[in-house]
């Protein structure tokens, strides 16, 4: 069986050319990976997404977990199935919005208690029940349960998250060997099954940061994840603890920085070396008529775009720029038409997906030049 991640090229800056072969879709990387929370990305039908080239979306566990429930989704055929998404799915652990979304959570070193957002009803997640939903929704990959380290947290807090955070990637870990080949879907050609990723916390503590790095890495998962950045830091110590983990680790597993950032941003870190990035900002901003273009961004709903014939972005060739105007794209928000949300987004979304287009088209040239191609599997 070929190995899942094959690095195809590297530039001497350190930016990688993959290509991450998942049971239900073959990933090229640097990849953005737009999230659909609820089994959808919010108000963009799956054949746009397709259209658009994502190959690989998000799913959050919380949220599915608590509606319309994971066993649920088992006895459909898995999430894909569910939602009709034949591309590559990633599962995130819960753990994030576990504690985002519950200010009256317990935890303890056994997993977290908290109550349902939807209803008040009391929950109970440890890794291993995090690890049990996320094989029943099916993704091609799951994360391992974390803390979500706050910010600013002070060294003592920061230190006692990191230790909840690697027993918790233990147990996940183990638990997940175990139990793999329970996903109700087979790979049958290539005998694939899920992937666990580490997740790397830390805080901004950068001796905390690789020290959890290594101790992931000895654990030997399938891909690692840097976690709890963009929570109110500067961009400076974002990207200073992204530089600090990426050196230490392997070169043949998938590195995936989760929830970065703006479009100037994940160019920056895909040219550094990390291979997977989410983030909730084209679409959220998209929603409340943030436009993100070639010329900077752009608020929909100002005014000065009233009788603006120019597409959104000039520069874009996606669906919504080659057919509508400023002007239109301003009156569907200020008469509060649920097409707004829908064109909007996919914009943003394609321009995100085609600065990734852009900067593997530009590895791919950049490397012949600097360093010569790697042969795969090197
Ligand atoms: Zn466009």
């Amino acid at each position: 069986m070929t190995p899942p991640f094959q690095l195809i090229a590297e530039t001497a800056g350190g930016g990688r050319l993959g290509r991450l072969a998942l049971p239900h879709q073959t990933v090229e990387t640097p990849v953005f990976m737009p999230v659909g929370t609820q089994g959808t990305v919010k108000a963009v039908a799956h054949d746009v997404l397709e259209s658009l080239g994502a190959e690989i979306i998000l799913g959050n566990t919380y949220h599915l977990y608590l509606r319309p429930g994971h066993e649920s989704i088992r006895r459909m055929g898995g999430l894909h199935k569910f939602m009709s998404w034949p591309r590559a799915l990633l599962s995130d652990s819960g753990g994030f919005q576990v504690f985002s979304l519950n200010a009256l959570r317990k935890v303890t070193d056994d997993g977290v208690r908290f109550r349902s957002h939807l209803d008040g009803s009391s929950h109970f997640f440890t890794p291993e029940h995090s690890v049990d939903v996320q094989i029943a929704l099916g993704a091609d990959i799951c994360m391992a349960f974390d803390e979500c380290t706050e910010y600013p947290a002070d060294r003592t807090r920061a230190q006692e998250s990191l230790r909840l955070t690697m027993a918790w990637a233990r147990r996940s870990l183990e638990h997940f060997c175990a139990h793999r080949d329970e996903v109700i879907w087979r790979d049958e050609r290539e005998g694939r099954t899920q992937s666990l990723f580490g997740i790397v916390q830390g805080g901004m503590y950068r001796d905390l940061r690789r020290a959890c790095a290594e101790r992931l890495v000895e654990m030997d998962f399938d891909g690692y994840a840097i976690g709890g950045l963009s929570v109110g830091e500067t961009r400076e110590l974002t990207l200073k603890m992204i530089a600090e983990v990426l050196p230490l680790l392997p070169k043949d597993k998938p590195r995936y920085v989760m929830g970065v950032g703006y479009p100037d941003e994940i160019e920056q870190y895909a040219r550094m070396g990390v291979d997977m990035m989410d983030c909730v900002l084209p679409t959220r901003a998209a929603r409340h008529g943030l436009l993100f273009t070639s010329e900077g961004r752009l608020n929909i709903k100002n005014k000065q775009y009233a009788e603006d014939q120019n597409p959104p972005d000039p520069a874009c060739d996606c669906p919504v720029c080659r057919r509508y105007s400023r002007a239109y794209l301003r009156h569907l928000m200020q008469a509060g038409e649920p097409l707004s949300g829908t064109l909007n987004t996919i914009h943003n979304l394609a321009y995100y997906l085609a600065i990734m287009h852009r900067v593997r088209r530009s590895l791919e040239a950049g490397s012949s030049a600097d360093v010569g191609r790697l042969t795969p599997n090197t």
